[in-house]
């Protein structure tokens, strides 16, 4: 099969302003060279640098039009209040954001260690209206929802969830069916949302349920970016699998987290190894060095998953930046960024807008 020119990674990171390979303005590139991508998609996580994060990943599309970008909303109160200063409330973020030329949205305000921070419940008003918004014009948005099941759990929970922080069991943390329950919520009052819920939305144990979801909410569609413990899921149950990818074929993105410093090597490892996984039926070692059969999914699913269901969502052009609004962006939210993201924007601003 040839995937040439035909394959989106719709889920990737920036961390980092530089890495040996090069700056911020450069940081897939050789990957998309190296996998010959057809474009790649950055997301923003303001969790991690605030509105740095968002700059980074716009200079990068700026840098690299033919590169989509989803921001997220900046909280400047944890836990999120209802009425934050004036101007940053969220639906004039998301506005310059749009206005910026933002692909469509991210959130990560259903992860559990940052649900907590936010104060634990992703339905409060102020995101509510965020959702009623976004549904509205029909934006994109990858919401990460909850976590891997065993994370809540001392005896089944991997090292590095301890080492994250991502381990669970103790207390205050809602429960893995806690946020899963108010996601349902969330959908229930927008049914409409053109949402791609990351990670499978942790449910790879549980497909029966995804299918309900999907005969429900026929926007709703989830990402297949590791999440080692979904793949271990797939080889156990390889057969139903094959039906399942085949069947919601339109449902399914590609993306792999590759994260910007980490070296090309990573993620072009990893998107080697979905795209054998979905098109072949050879055994590989994959995540967590187990061994994964591949899929050998007919050649149309293939072509949805690993780029078509992106574009249709998204669109076959990602928007051009706009410079002024963008411009503005970085003047209004200045004050509260690092002195190491200040220093770095600076010489960026001169150089591209
Ligand atoms: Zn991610």
């Amino acid at each position: 099969m040839i995937l040439k020119n035909k394959v989106i990674d719709s889920h990737l990171h920036i961390e980092a302003w530089e890495n040996e390979e090069g700056d911020v303005t450069t940081s897939f590139e050789p990957y998309k060279v190296e996998r010959e991508l057809k474009a790649v998609n950055v997301c923003g996580l303001p969790s991690h640098n605030g509105a740095g994060n968002n700059i980074m990943c716009l200079f990068y599309k700026l840098a690299n039009p033919n590169t989509y970008c989803h921001c997220g909303i900046v909280h400047l109160e944890k836990p999120i209040i209802d009425t934050p200063p004036a101007g940053f409330d969220t639906i004039t973020q998301y506005r310059e954001l749009m206005e910026i030329g933002c692909d469509g949205i991210k959130m990560l305000e259903g992860k559990p260690s940052y649900h907590l921070e936010l104060g634990s419940d992703i339905n409060v008003p102020s995101l509510d209206r965020l959702y009623a918004e976004i549904e509205k014009d029909g934006t994109h948005l990858i919401y990460h929802v909850n976590d891997p099941d065993e994370f809540w759990d001392r005896d089944r929970a991997p090292k590095n969830a301890f080492e994250e922080g991502w381990f669970y069991g103790d207390l205050g943390y809602a429960s893995y069916e806690e946020i899963q329950r108010q996601a349902e919520i969330m959908m229930e009052r927008h049914p409409d949302l053109k949402i791609t819920f990351a990670h499978f939305f942790f449910n790879a144990k549980n497909p029966e349920y995804l299918e309900k979801l999907f005969e429900k909410y026929p926007n709703m569609c989830i990402d297949l970016t590791p999440g080692t413990e979904m793949y271990h899921a797939f080889e156990a149950n390889h057969e139903y699998y094959r039906e399942f990818f085949t069947k919601y074929s339109d449902r399914l993105l590609l993306g792999t987290d590759g994260t910007f410093p980490w070296a090309t090597r990573f993620h072009s490892w990893c998107c080697h190894t979905l795209l054998r996984f979905l098109s072949t039926d050879e055994r590989m070692l994959a995540f967590n060095d187990s061994y994964l059969t591949g899929l050998n999914l007919p050649e149309e699913a293939v072509l949805n998953i690993v780029g078509r269901n992106f574009e249709e969502r998204v669109g076959t052009e990602p928007k051009p930046i706009n410079k002024e609004a963008f411009k503005k962006y970085i003047e209004k939210y200045w004050a509260y960024l690092c002195s190491e993201d200040k220093e770095r924007i600076e010489p960026l601003m001169k150089k591209y807008l």
